[in-house]
């Protein structure tokens, strides 16, 4: 992902994106190097999956009104003003994904940032917001099926820090210094504690652990993001598998003694962890509970189970010569 410049699909056609208000080609989507949001982190942003069905030919955006309606309420802490309702964000989406002309997995990135061209200002109040969309191709996030894990030496951030609650840019260096330093150390993804040393989540997934037959994640109060897919799999779970949800707080060694454990997020889908700190996770391969979750859960992203279509938005896109 890091390296790729993601303006193309298919080969000849154009992306587009939507910026300043108009569907534009991608790369003319440039902001000034003085924009406020460059300099501080001042944006709130979401990442949403749109799931290719190659047999119907049409995608499925996965909960897209409720990535927006988290999307308004990071607006609302960061006092970005966004002239769009949930709503509209949900129809200029479909619009681009049409325009982009997507037959793959794509990523769906809004942004709210702070567009002000102002170097040295720090009151949220005074400064113009704008609100830009890309949709670009995206496969395997992790680039892995199971997870190798180790405990961050970084601490999630509180609450009362930066907000935990919603996707802010800049509370993502956080994220950043947890994922790079696992993965320099080997190993995938990071497994990040809260400053009292409970389970918070991964660098950009929710934690989830199989224990005494229960499903059991950490509360928001860990300081967690409400994520979209954690509360998924929390329905699936209680509704298909008849397995009791519990949110708690989750001591460190309780992982390493769990029956399973799996990541859950946009990006990463359901992704069982096999090893954590170096201790096999159960049996050292993914559990049933995992594995049968997985499944359920891939079927409902794809439009593929008729009792979850609801969650789908379904686009057929119309490729548009550039
Ligand atoms: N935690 C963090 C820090 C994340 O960035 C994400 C990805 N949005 C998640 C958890 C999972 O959230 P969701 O399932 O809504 O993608």
């Amino acid at each position: 992902m890091g390296t790729n410049k993601a303006t193309s699909v298919n080969g000849n056609q154009k992306l587009h994106a939507f910026f300043q208000g108009a569907v534009v080609p991608m790369d003319e989507a440039k902001v000034s190097v003085t924009t406020h949001a460059l300099h501080y982190g001042t944006a709130v942003f979401e990442g949403i999956r749109g799931n290719w069905n190659e047999e119907q030919g049409k995608m499925f955006i996965f909960r897209m009104r409720e990535h927006y309606e988290r999307l308004i309420r990071g607006c609302k802490i960061l006092l970005l003003d966004i002239p769009y309702t949930a709503e509209q964000l949900c129809d200029i989406t479909v619009e681009l994904v049409v325009r982009n002309g997507h037959n793959s997995d794509i990523y769906i990135r809004p942004l709210a940032y702070k567009s002000a061209e102002v170097v040295a200002n720090l009151k949220l109040q005074e400064l113009a917001s704008d609100f830009t969309l890309i949709t670009v191709p995206f496969g395997n996030y992790l680039g892995t099926d199971i997870l190798k894990c180790c405990t961050s030496s970084w601490r999630r951030v509180d609450d009362n820090m930066i907000p935990t609650q919603i996707k802010s840019a800049g509370i993502y260096v956080n994220s950043m210094l947890a994922k790079t330093e696992a993965t320099l150390a080997g190993f995938d993804e990071a497994i990040i504690l809260g400053q009292d040393g409970h389970v918070s989540e991964g660098s950009g997934e929710n934690v989830f652990m199989v224990a005494g037959g229960k499903l059991v994640t950490p509360r928001s109060e860990d300081n967690a993001l409400p994520g979209i897919t954690r509360e998924s799999i929390m329905q699936l779970a209680a509704a298909e598998l008849g397995i009791e949800v519990v949110e708690r707080s989750i001591d460190r060694s309780e992982l390493y003694l769990a029956d399973e454990m799996f990541l859950s997020g946009t990006a990463a889908h359901l992704t069982p962890v096999v090893e954590l700190d170096r201790r096999p996770i159960g049996t050292g391969e993914p559990g049933p509970v995992s594995t049968a979750l997985q499944k359920l859960y891939f079927d409902v992203v794809v439009g593929r189970n008729p009792k979850y279509l609801h969650w789908c938005t379904t686009v057929v896109p119309q490729a548009v010569p550039a």
